[in-house]
């Protein structure tokens, strides 16, 4: 047995399937998790020394890579100071003034999108606060969202769509009522039309839409041009609010995230990953007038006793402080090199596949044609996916355990790392092509 391998046989005896989070299990391409002890910069180490290039960066926070030095001492810093107090701390303004700042040039109507902030510790907090917010200031309780898009795991975010169209909603996980769920409509992405058809059958108890900025939890689907716009201009038509995702988008494909590339009247967006560094932390914000609804100074409640824990906070300022214009040019370039030439390599072995691409977001799907909803995603041969991973792990390179995931690179990724990559690239392309 490898080291690896008792590992997870231990891991697996105290936690279930060995994993605290379903989406580390190598379930959909099989084999044992690779359990991993260090990362620096763009690789990551594992129990058995083994050493890759990192293609998940803990799923997306870390755009500057491993352990950067200006976030390490930063939450050294923090840590010699104490690790909590359940107290305000000044860097928790600064951390939001920082925030408000990088949204302040995506102004929609001359407002500013977002006033205030507050900090949270996960994205399913902040999304899940986000949706009572929205609940709280429309009074309704409805809410859209849609198929293939992730928003953490609270209860009325994992559903499904019903049968039809404009149906409410059934529990996408056992343990879910199917109460809850029924107060969520889930719609086909991009697809306007029923978008319109939920707003003409439901509209006066929609409280709010809430939208990926471009979704990348079903592999990369970007949103086609105005769909974003679309959903704003409706949902204020019917007295809803907008609630734009960036948990995943949000300071990684943009200074300003995705709002930075495609302005959005959103009415209450949600950071996470990028906005902690690496460590857990995640936000939401809006204008004023929506944030005043929270508690303590309205209705709506909301609470952490580690909420705006001062070591993730430090580690998000020092990240957001060292994420300058380089940083994006280069987590661009790379992503786009690696793009590239994965696509080159599938098409050397004639394997059907198209790169999807949100700003420097990137997956690919097994399939000629580009799928826009989550329907078209599933109808890929994911099952080459497997092979591929696992090709590219033996040549040291870790990518996300599923063909529904994005690729995630770092600033930290030098031309080393990516030439890595890219000699690994044609062996798996193989690889599939036999799968
Ligand atoms: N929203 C989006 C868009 C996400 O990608 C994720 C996590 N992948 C979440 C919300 C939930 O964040 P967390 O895992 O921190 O709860």
């Amino acid at each position: 047995m490898t080291d690896n391998d008792q590992s997870f046989a231990e891991a697996s005896r105290v936690i279930p399937g060995g994993v605290n989070s379903p989406v580390r299990a190598y379930r959909s391409v099989g084999g044992a998790p690779r359990f991993m002890v260090s990362g620096r910069g763009p690789y990551i180490t594992d129990v058995e020394g083994h050493e890759y290039v990192d293609l998940v960066c803990s799923w997306g926070p870390l755009l500057l890579g491993h352990a950067h030095p200006a976030v390490v001492d930063a939450v050294h810093a923090a840590v010699s100071r104490g690790l909590s107090f359940g107290a305000s701390t000044p860097a928790e303004t600064e951390l939001a003034e920082a925030v408000i700042a990088r949204l302040s040039p995506v102004a929609a109507d001359g407002q500013p999108v977002i006033e205030q902030l507050r900090l949270v510790s996960t994205g399913t907090e902040a999304t899940m606060t986000a949706i009572r917010l929205a609940r709280g200031v429309t009074g309704r309780s409805l809410i859209v969202k849609f198929a293939g898009h992730y928003h953490g795991h609270s209860d009325g975010l994992l559903a499904d769509a019903g049968s039809g169209l404009a149906t409410l909603a059934l529990p996408a996980s056992a343990g879910v009522p199917a109460e809850i769920a029924a107060q969520t409509l889930v719609l086909p992405y991009n697809d306007r039309a029923a978008v319109t058809q939920a707003f003409e059958t439901y509209g006066p108890r929609i409280a709010a839409v809430i939208v990926e900025a471009a979704a990348a939890n079903m592999g990369v689907v970007a949103p086609q041009p105005g769909f974003n716009a679309f959903l704003a201009s409706v949902a204020h038509a019917a007295g809803a609010l907008l609630i734009v995702d960036e948990v995943l988008t949000g300071f990684r494909v943009s200074p300003a995230g995705w709002l930075g590339l495609e302005p959005i009247d959103a009415d209450i967006v949600t950071f996470g990953k990028v906005i902690g560094g690496g460590m857990p932390l995640a936000a939401l914000g809006a204008r004023r007038s929506v944030m005043e609804y929270l508690a303590p100074l309205g209705p709506v409640y909301q609470a952490g006793t580690l909420s705006g824990n001062p070591v993730a906070v430090a580690a998000g300022l020092a990240t957001l402080q060292a994420a300058d214009a380089d940083v994006y040019a280069r987590v661009d370039a790379v992503a786009r090199t690696i793009a590239d030439a994965a696509s080159d390599a599938l098409s050397a072995t004639g394997v059907a596949h198209a790169v999807s691409r949100a700003g420097s977001l990137f997956s690919i799907q097994f399939q000629n044609e580009l799928a826009v909803d989550y329907a078209g995603v599933q109808r890929q041969e994911a099952f080459r996916y497997g092979p591929f991973f696992h090709a590219m792990l033996d040549a040291g390179v870790s990518l996300p355990p599923s063909a529904y995931e994005a690729w995630f690179v770092s600033a930290a990724h030098d031309d080393a790392a990516v030439a890595r990559v890219l000699d690994a690239l044609p062996a798996a392309a193989r690889a599939a092509a036999a799968a």
